[in-house]
């Protein structure tokens, strides 16, 4: 059987990968979750105790961002904490044991032109449901260096708030120059003796709120016109050498030894299978109403950090997914 309906010849391979759709019969669901993060989980709890026999895709990441992380200590619950990965794998069992059908697969397409709302999983099946939650997650932006990838999770660390309890009395850098950076930094130089700020240009593009509290902490450094070569460190990280004002005539290298490895230039929100049809902010954020995980589409919620720019923590977005689940709930009951 062809896997997908014949086009028109004319159309680019692009637009004819973004207009196939699988030749399959459609599954119908009453509510479809995509993304397996806390948000996702949770809203697939919530969902499954209100009979909606939700149906979740866990997407590329399964378990989301929380499952690079190693321990999670801030999660209201477990007094000892926990981590990361043992974490969603019980979210996932709480959402299977009230029925909930967590299944492996990406949403690889969306039509949200009309209810019931089409998605493709995978370029391989369609599933039509009545409401959708996204919960797709946002993706940390990492620098693209080798030794950044070997010590993730030995030094290096995308999350301030997550890590940085590991880094009391000691030295680390953060890396931007945005309200995150500005931000993580003063939350790290609480707890640990030192932080270097590394910006690649010569001035922060953070709010001057952010700024001022940046330059009135006194064991914060900035290091403006720095650029990270490489981390270094047996086993775990020891140091980063840095180029100072790369290409100019007086470019030199520097060496700072630092325990932790900070990254804060920018997330990446998981939001471009439905932003042709979903109101999103300019850097793809989807925009949801104040105090509620309505889109601008009637049917179709967003939760967790695909939707949250500002405080992105586990904690946040599972309780976005609760909102999600039961605004699904809400609306279906209106429409019967
Ligand atoms: P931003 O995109 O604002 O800033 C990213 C920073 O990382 C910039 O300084 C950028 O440098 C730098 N950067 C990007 N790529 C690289 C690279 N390859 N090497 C070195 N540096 C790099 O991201 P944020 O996460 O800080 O903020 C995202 C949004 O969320 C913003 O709108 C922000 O205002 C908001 N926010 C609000 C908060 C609050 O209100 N409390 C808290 C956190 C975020 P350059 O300037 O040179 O491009």
């Amino acid at each position: 059987m062809a896997l997908f309906k014949s086009l028109d010849s004319t159309e680019s391979n692009e637009s004819k990968a973004q207009n196939e759709w699988p030749d399959v019969e459609p599954e119908k669901v009453k509510c479809l979750i995509i993304g397996s993060g806390p948000a996702g989980y949770t809203a697939a709890i919530y969902a499954a105790r209100a009979n909606m026999a939700p149906v979740m895709y866990q997407g590329m990441e399964p378990g989301g961002q929380l499952t690079t992380t190693t321990e999670v200590e801030n999660f209201p619950g477990y007094p000892e904490g926990v981590t990361g990965p043992e974490m969603m794998e019980d979210l996932k069992k709480q959402a299977e044991r009230f029925g909930s059908d967590v299944r492996w697969g990406m949403a690889t397409k969306a039509d949200l032109s009309k209810r019931p709302f089409k998605v493709a999983i995978d370029d391989k099946s369609v599933i039509e449901a009545e409401t959708l939650i996204i919960a797709t997650g946002a993706t940390a932006r990492y620098l693209g260096l080798e030794t950044e990838t070997k010590y993730k999770g030995s030094g290096v660390s995308a999350c301030a708030t997550c890590d940085g309890f590991f880094y009391k009395g000691k030295r680390v850098a953060v890396v931007g120059g945005g309200d995150t950076a500005a931000e993580e930094a003063t939350y790290l130089a609480g707890l640990a003796e030192k932080v270097y700020v590394i910006i690649r240009k010569d001035y922060m593009r953070a709010s001057k709120t952010m700024q001022k509290r940046v330059d009135n902490t006194k064991n914060i450094e900035m290091l403006y016109e720095h650029e990270t070569k490489e981390i270094y460190g047996d086993n775990v990280v020891q140091g980063v050498r840095l180029i100072k004002r790369r290409g100019k005539p007086d470019e030199e290298e520097v060496d700072i030894k630092i325990d932790g490895f900070f990254l804060a230039i920018g997330h990446t929100p998981n939001s471009t299978v439905f932003s042709q049809f979903i109101t999103t902010d300019k850097e793809g954020y989807i925009v949801t109403d104040a105090g509620s995980s309505k889109t601008n589409i009637p049917g179709v919620f967003a939760s967790g950090d695909v939707q949250d720019k500002i405080y992105r923590q586990a904690v946040t977005a599972a309780g976005s997914g609760c909102q999600a689940a039961l605004d699904a709930e809400r609306f279906l009951g209106e429409q019967e």
